[in-house]
Formats: structure tokens, C-alpha cells, sequence
């Protein structure tokens, strides 16, 4: 199951020098496809996504990260990699107040 179908919106401002992180639990995965497949390239992250309390979170759940992320194979050949800074950025721990705002709506209409 792709985490993209539950319309996480991704940061994509420019990276920084900042090496993203995984946790555990997200270790291994491409952070644009999801994908377990040949890590090649070392994701960066942007300033703003590494700053403060940030800084060595899992960039896609937001947990305590553990190893560096890689974009796979497949990202690097469509240059996704250079589409911005991976991190997601409507995890429930956002400091996006327009998103969190958005998912209490939908908690109540739900
Ligand atoms: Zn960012
Ligand atoms: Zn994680
Ligand atoms: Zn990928």
C-alpha cells in the first residue's frame, strides 16, 4: 500500500546540505516512490525540514531516524530527485496549521 493515496503533500523547496533520515520502520524506502529498489542516490533535505526538532526525524513518518534515505534507481533516472526537498509535510506532528486544520475537518465530518 503507497502512502500517496492518502494525499500526503511533499515539501519540494530546495534542498539544502542536510542528509535526510528514515526510522526503522521507513529504513530502505525511496522517499518519492516507496520503492525498496536499488538506493542510489542520497536524499537532501532543505533547511527549513532540518532545522530545530527536525533535525534526525524520519522524513516520512516523522520518527526517530536511524539510517540516511536514498532516492531508488528508477528516481534518479526520471530525476525526481531533483524535484525538491522529500519531506513529508502533513504528518500529523506538521507545524502546517492549514493542514492540521484540514485533517480535524475530516475528522468530524467522518
Ligand atoms: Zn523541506
Ligand atoms: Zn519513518
Ligand atoms: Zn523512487
Amino acid at each position: 500500500m503507497s502512502r500517496h493515496q492518502f494525499d500526503l503533500l511533499m515539501c519540494l523547496k530546495q534542498p539544502g546540505t542536510t542528509v535526510a533520515k528514515l526510522c526503522e520502520k521507513c529504513d530502505g524506502k525511496c522517499p518519492t516512490c516507496d520503492s525498496y529498489n536499488r538506493p542510489t542516490r542520497e536524499t537532501r533535505i532543505c533547511d527549513e525540514c532540518s532545522f530545530g526538532k527536525l533535525n534526525g526525524k524520519c522524513i516520512l513518518c516523522g520518527g526517530h531516524g536511524v539510517s540516511d534515505a536514498f532516492y531508488c534507481f528508477e528516481c534518479c533516472r526520471l530525476e525526481k530527485d531533483r524535484d525538491g526537498c522529500p519531506k513529508i509535510i502533513n504528518l500529523g506532528s506538521s507545524r502546517s496549521d492549514m493542514f492540521y486544520e484540514k485533517k480535524k475537518q475530516k475528522r468530524l465530518e467522518g
